[in-house]
This record gives C-alpha cells, structure tokens and sequence, in this order.
C-alpha cells in the first residue's frame, strides 16, 4: 500500500510476554516498529521495557485504557494483535464451570475486546490490520478442550464477521490457526500428545513460536493489503 504514514508503525500485542505473542513483539521490533506489548505478565528478564504494560484482556476498561496509551504518541494503532489465551483441559463430565468460564473469557472476549479497542485507533486513519489468534483445535474439536475449542471456533466468527463490519473502513481482520507449537502453554503437555502432532505433521516436527509469529507479521503488512477475513493456518500440514 502506499499511503503508510510517515515515521515510526506502532502495534499492539496481547500475551506478548510468552510463547507466540514475544515472537511477534520482536518480529515488530525488528522491523522497526513501534511495538507495544500488554499481559498479565512481565517478560522474564525484562521487567523495565518501557513499552510493556500489565493488562488483564478481559478487563475492556483496562485494555482500552493500554490501547489508549500506546497509541499517544503517534495517534494510531496500525497493527493490533490478539495473543492472549489459556487453556484449562477436562474431560465433559469433570469440566467445571468455572474452567469453561475463564477460557471463554481470556480467549474469546478477551479477543473481542481487542477489537473494540482497536477501532478508535484505526478507523479514522482509514486503514489498519487485525490479527486474532485461533487453533486447528477450534476448526476439528479435540478430546479434553470443549472449552479451549469453543472460543478458539468462536474467535473464526468473530475475525469473519469483523472483517465484514469493518472492511470498509480500510481496516483488515483474520486468524492465524496454529497447530501444536512449542510454547509454555504446551510444554506441560503430555509426551503422547507431541508425538502424535509430530506424526501428524507433514514436515515430521511441531512448530516454532517465530513460524507462527512470521505468518502473523505478514498478515499485518501492506504485502497482505488484499488479505481480509482469512483464516490462516500454520500448522505443518497437522489438519488438513
Ligand atoms: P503462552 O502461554 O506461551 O502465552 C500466552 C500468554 O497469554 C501468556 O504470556 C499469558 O500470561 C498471557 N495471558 C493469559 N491470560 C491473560 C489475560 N487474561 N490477560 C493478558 N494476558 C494473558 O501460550 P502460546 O502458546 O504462546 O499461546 C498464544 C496464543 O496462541 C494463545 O491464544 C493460544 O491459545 C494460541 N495457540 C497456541 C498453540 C500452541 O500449540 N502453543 C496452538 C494454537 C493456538
């Protein structure tokens, strides 16, 4: 695209202190971006990044507040990134009400509340992308992860339905769809369960964080200024 505003590209991250949303903040950073990230928690080893701010994603307020501040100096918010998500494994019969309730409300509202905050930032400058972050596990259901399932299959109605809304105001939203990925999040996984995403994968491995965070980076660029309402997978082939 060639109306890019002049000087520095800010972002937004959520979940930037871990796993895929840290990947991402770098890549932000690395290309020269003013890249802002907001978590519960702090990046291990830094705790004095000036652009890093403790938010909980699903306090609206709060994230609106976060949003607010990163996008002073410039007075946009180019790229906003929904990363933040939980996972609280169980089986049906021993799921408790309150594990459905929190995934729900990290993974889905959470991204929704991305979204909201986002639109003051970008909808006046005509222009801007939106990335949320959903899993081949919210396309195919898996044993264990009714509620991890149903808000990752709820953020792909949510990236859908936004792009619709907001289309027209220059603004592009879609979903990354990671397979099983070497995070925090995983690693206390059980061995099984890598082994049989190593073997489900074409490549004979699980993914990096920075694989997923490439892809992400590429959807916010103006090389992906045609991309909207997508649902992107990166998952080595684990579901086709
Ligand atoms: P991770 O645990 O390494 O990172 C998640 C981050 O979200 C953490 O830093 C955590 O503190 C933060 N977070 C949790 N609750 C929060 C809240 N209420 N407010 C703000 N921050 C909060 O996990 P990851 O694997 O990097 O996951 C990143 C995203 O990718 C998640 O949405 C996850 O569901 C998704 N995903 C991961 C995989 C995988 O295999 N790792 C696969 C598919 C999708």
């Amino acid at each position: 695209m060639s109306d890019a505003a002049p000087g520095p590209r800010t972002a937004v991250v959520t979940g930037a202190a871990s796993g895929i949303g840290a990947a991402t903040l770098a890549r932000f950073r690395a290309a020269g971006w003013t890249a802002w990230g907001l978590d519960l928690a702090t990046p291990d080893g830094d705790d004095a990044d000036p652009c890093f701010a403790t938010v909980d994603v699903t306090d609206r307020p709060a994230l609106e507040a976060a949003f607010g501040r990163a996008a002073e100096a410039t007075g946009r918010l180019e790229a906003v990134v929904a990363c933040a998500g939980i996972n609280r494994d169980g089986v049906l019969w021993k799921l408790s009400e309150e594990d459905w309730r929190q995934v729900l409300a990290v993974n889905l509202d959470g991204s929704f509340h991305a979204i909201a905050a986002a639109l003051p930032h970008q909808r006046p400058h005509g222009r801007g992308a939106i990335v949320l972050v959903t899993s081949i596990n919210g396309e195919r259901g898996e044993f264990g992860q009714k509620n991890y399932a149903a808000s990752k299959a709820g953020v792909i109605g949510l990236t859908k339905s936004a792009a619709r809304e907001v289309g027209r105001f220059g603004i592009r939203v879609n979903a990354v769809s990671p397979g099983y990925i070497d995070t925090p999040m995983t690693r206390p996984l059980p061995t099984e369960i890598v082994d049989e995403a190593t073997r489900a994968s074409l490549l004979g491995r699980i993914g990096e964080p920075d694989e997923v965070a490439a892809a992400i980076t590429w959807l916010c660029s103006d090389d992906a200024s045609y991309v909207t309402g997508q649902v992107l997978r990166v998952d080595g082939g684990q579901h086709l």
